[in-house]
């Protein structure tokens, strides 16, 4: 039997980093990972097999060791969660790099001694928001935790059952409760709160009101909610505090850009809320970010609990931020400045236009594999803001010949040197230009397209 069967033994190590391919690997990555990687490759090819082995490698460095790589995001939904959600703009890239060495991040440099390092944003989200203090942590979902631990703990949050939403993955209103050691009292029903649904929740044992905004859904036709005005009044009648979770915390009003409105931080505050939590990477247009605005003495509470020294943000983060916030501070000129906000205003007939220019090469390239046309499409601005809401757009769409799937379509896209995202639907690919910037880079490299 033995002599029948050869062993599939694959060819030694050693062997194969002598060769030049795996001495120019070395070169790169240095020789501890070179070995894991030719390890990994050769468990499945026999000896006498080099060149797949050595290829193997390769593909196994690169995917294991290049981390997160620029995408181009044709997907049609602007901030896309899973593509890093608001593409930074250049004064955020300049600040960080600055704040990359040694850096003034908890030193106050008059006095010479200790300082604070959400100092460096806290007067511009005064100033942007109305509120007297504010504070950072690492995302919203972290903002809410630790709101909630340091003000409800063992106590009792009501929220109505209208708003007991999920922001996807992880993010529950009801699991952050009990993760955060409070007791969620829903009130009201699904469609409907009224303020006496609040009113006779109270009790000893209530520690606040919270109101979160609907981010992902919407509720239509027999429907009642409890403004924030209305709703602050109701608490502070009772001595508690009321809280706004906002999500994606517009700090101005879109409409100013002809864009569909959202509730702003601004507006929050001025309607009473003691404390309003928002993202900074949604339509703020910055890094991922959580951040807390309010009242001095509940933003000092959530300062000294010992969660906020685990949820801190980074000196990089804080510094992209500032950078973000002083474009905010000039919404004349924002549109030009923050990138979400450009690609989010962009002009249909600015899109369809570079649709067209762009049709020619992508047809070339996909000749005899696929028919190329620009279509109409709706782009949405994503991580939940406005669900319903649509911007006219347009697309190029990929429909495959005979043989061919838009599955494959879209999978070549992806393995373009920089990879194209773009959505399947009804047997095509579209590919929403909207977020297209670098139309160079994108064309550039279309003759490399092999589906
Ligand atoms: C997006 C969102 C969150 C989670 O924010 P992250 O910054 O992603 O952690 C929480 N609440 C609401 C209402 C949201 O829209």
């Amino acid at each position: 039997m033995d002599a029948l069967v050869p062993p599939r033994r694959p060819p030694a190590i050693g062997r194969l980093l002598a060769l030049p391919a795996a001495r120019a690997l070395v070169e790169r990555h240095g020789r501890p990972l070179v070995v894991e990687a030719l390890r990994a490759a050769a468990a499945s090819f026999r000896a006498g097999e080099e060149a797949p082995i050595l290829a193997a490698a390769e593909a196994w460095l690169d995917h294991h060791t290049r981390g997160p790589r620029r995408v181009l995001n044709l997907t049609g939904t602007v901030l896309h969660t899973n593509l890093g959600r608001a593409p930074l703009p250049e004064a955020a890239l300049a600040a960080m790099a600055e704040a990359a060495g040694a850096t003034d991040l908890e030193f106050d440099l008059e006095a010479g001694s200790r300082g604070e390092r959400d100092a460096h944003c806290e007067a511009l989200l005064c100033h942007l928001t109305g509120a007297e203090a504010a504070l950072l942590v690492n995302n919203n979902a972290a903002a809410v935790l630790l709101l909630l631990r340091a003000l409800a703990p063992r106590r009792e949050v009501v929220v109505s059952r209208g708003e007991l939403v999920e922001i996807g993955g992880a993010f529950r209103i009801p699991d952050i409760m009990r993760e955060a050691g409070c007791r969620l009292r829903e009130v009201g029903t699904t469609n409907r709160t009224h303020p006496r649904d609040y009113a006779e929740a109270i009790g000893p044992r209530t520690a606040l009101l919270m109101k979160v905004h609907r981010s992902n859904y919407a509720i239509e036709g027999f429907t009642a909610e409890v403004a924030e005005a209305e709703l602050a009044g109701i608490a502070h009648a009772q001595g508690l505090p009321m809280v706004v979770d906002l999500g994606s915390g517009s700090l101005h009003d879109l409409a100013r850009w002809g864009l569909p409105r959202e509730p702003t931080v601004r507006e929050a505050i001025a309607a009473g809320a003691d404390l309003v939590t928002f993202s900074g990477d949604k339509l703020l247009g910055g890094p991922q970010a959580g951040l807390v605005v309010g009242r001095a003495d509940l933003v000092a509470k959530l300062r000294r609990h010992p969660l906020k020294r685990a949820l801190r943000l980074d000196k990089t983060t804080i510094a992209a931020l500032a950078a973000v916030l002083r474009l905010q501070a000039d919404p004349d000129r924002l549109a030009e400045r923050l990138p979400a906000l450009r690609l989010l205003r962009r002009p249909q007939a600015e899109i369809a236009a570079l649709a067209e220019q762009l049709r020619p090469a992508l047809a070339a390239a996909l000749e005899g594999q696929a028919v190329v046309s620009v279509e109409p499409c709706e782009s949405q601005i994503g991580s939940g803001a406005r669900p319903s809401d649509r911007l006219p757009s347009a697309a190029l769409c990929l429909r495959p010949r005979r043989g061919l799937t838009a599955e494959a379509l879209a999978t070549a896209l992806r393995r373009l040197p920089v990879p194209v995202i773009g959505r399947v639907a009804r047997g095509a690919v579209l590919l929403d230009l909207r977020c297209l910037e670098d139309a160079e880079g994108f064309a550039a490299q279309l003759p490399l397209l092999a589906p």
